[in-house]
């Protein structure tokens, strides 16, 4: 087939992916050092003579042998290989793959909060505890929470912090209760919190707008469901219009309503969650508050809560009176340690620095381009791709395959083509209520020069499945690994691949 035509920008993305770059230990030569070190100016002894044998490690066979300049290469090739953001376009919906500023980084590297050891004692750690309190403030401003905890270590754990604060709260109440509701538009992660707390899953549909039904919800809400959990805006990028009534059902009967708060970058700044009736929040600082998220973490998932909750939060909870930071341990009602020490503490430093340097006015404007910016992508495309939920949406759009099927053309072909122009692809097959799911975010940090470059990009994909339908059956095409089998290749990596020449070609 023909190779597609670069555009301006998007080669220098997939560049590292051709390399061919073997494993350390099929490099070096014997003999070769990374060091050179001074002649010994002291008599040699055997290690036997000074360490006890269980201190001695067994011989390692076939060690490599490299100079420094052979490991930097390496290393610096294969960091190459990395699609990022600091690369190229990664619109991936829901997990808001936003640039991330350096500042952030700048300050996370301050050898006073780099080098913190979080043993050393509170009276020492004045600094570090006023900038996780001041953050802790600052989500609570964000989100209209009462009470904020920056513990968990992700969206998923701080899920699961608030779920176990929701059965800890009707616990208290006299009896437990057996259900959590979900809309199937929910993230995985929603489901799996609500079930490890020994939670059944109540499904609800969405209905045709893509929104929960409130009548439907009030059929099936009962005094044995402990919450609702649910997503807003949604996972298909659409606000909960009826949130008010929703929540207003689910206490009516003494239930919690449970937020999940990863697409917070869609609202922040504009309005509140508590407004809305959340009990309880989470929110992800390694999405909405641009910390480097990918490659499985670190991260950092706070929770914020309702009043009447405050009690479970995890402990300890930092506290700021007569101008000093505690930390307070006395707390009987709380679940107790949700991580080691205070949370992935770099991640807090990073979120602090990205808020504080945005200001309110900062972080309301970042949701109006997140918003306007995927607007201007959905009414690009909508020509091109189907739109199966086309009401307003906020910070996301989600089409799908439709038009493509029929010529056998699928979400998984376009975004194996996506590759070849230097694009990641979107989120595909998620949420799972649209069938061929194409899920774009394309957020507030890229130029209209890049979405207007994955705009003529995907267009142009939409024309190829007209016209030669058959080249995106060995799409991606550019880069050394073009399908693999992607559960293999997460079960069983051969991490000693080494292409043939024939097959990079
Ligand atoms: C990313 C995400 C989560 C889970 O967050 P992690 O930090 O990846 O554990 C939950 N819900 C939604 C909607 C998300 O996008």
């Amino acid at each position: 087939m023909n190779k597609p035509q670069a555009l301006h920008n998007s080669l220098t993305g997939i560049k590292g992916l051709v390399f061919n770059e073997p494993l350390l230990f099929e490099m070096g030569s014997p003999g070769r050092t990374a060091y050179s070190l001074p002649k010994c100016d002291v008599p040699e002894v055997e290690l036997e003579a000074i360490l006890p044998a269980t201190e001695i490690r067994n011989p390692i066979d076939n060690l490599p042998e490299l100079t420094e300049l052979d490991v930097v290469r390496h290393f610096t090739r294969l960091s190459q290989w990395n699609f990022s953001i600091d690369t190229n376009f990664y619109p991936l919906g829901s997990c808001t793959m936003k640039y991330n500023p350096k500042v952030n980084n700048e300050t996370a590297n301050l050898s006073g909060f780099a080098q913190h050891h979080p043993y050393t004692p509170e009276t020492l750690s004045q600094g570090s505890l006023q900038l996780m309190f001041e953050l802790q403030e600052y989500l609570k401003e964000i989100s209209g929470m009462a009470h904020v905890s920056l513990q968990p270590a992700a969206g998923a754990h701080g899920e699961l912090a608030g779920m176990l604060m929701i059965h800890a709260y009707h616990s208290t109440q006299g009896t437990q209760r057996k259900k959590v509701i979900l809309p199937d538009s929910a993230h995985g992660t929603n489901p799996a919190s609500a079930a490890l707390c020994g939670y059944s899953v109540i499904q609800i549909q969405s209905d045709e707008r893509g929104l929960i039904d409130p009548k439907k919800l009030e059929s099936i809400m009962d005094e044995e469901t402990a919450a609702i959990m649910l997503t807003n805006p949604n996972t298909l990028g659409i606000f909960e219009t009826d949130i008010l009534k929703i929540s207003e059902i689910v206490h009516s009967k003494g239930g919690l309503v449970y937020c999940d708060g990863a697409n917070l970058n869609a609202i922040m700044g504009k309005t509140k969650l508590n407004r809305m009736g959340v009990d309880v929040l989470h929110f992800n600082l390694h999405k909405t508050f641009s910390t480097p998220h990918g490659g499985g973490g670190p991260g950092a998932g706070p929770i914020g809560v309702a009043e009447k909750l405050s009690p479970f939060l995890p402990k300890p909870i930092i506290e700021h009176a007569d101008g000093k930071y505690t930390l307070n341990h006395d707390r009987p009602d709380s679940i107790g340690k949700m991580k080691a020490f205070y949370g992935n503490f770099g991640i807090l430093v990073r979120a602090y620095t990205y808020i504080r340097s945005l200001g309110p006015e900062g972080i309301k404007q970042v949701a109006e381009m997140a918003v306007l910016n995927a607007n201007y992508i959905k009414a690009s495309l909508y020509k091109h791709y189907h739109l199966p939920y086309n009401g307003p949406s906020l910070h996301e759009c989600v089409f799908n395959d439709k038009l493509q099927l029929k010529n056998k053309v699928s979400t998984m072909d376009i975004a194996k083509m996506l590759i070849d122009y230097g694009f990641h692809p979107p989120t595909v097959y998620f949420p799972l209520v649209v069938k061929g799911a194409l899920m774009i975010e394309p957020t507030e940090t890229e130029s209209k020069e890049t979405l207007d470059d994955f705009i003529v990009t995907m267009k142009k994909i939409a024309e190829l499945a007209e016209t030669k339908p058959e080249v995106f059956h060995n799409a991606p095409h550019m880069p050394v690994v073009s399908r693999p089998d992607e559960i293999t290749a997460a079960r069983n990596p051969k991490l000693r691949w080494k292409p043939e020449r024939s097959e990079l070609s």
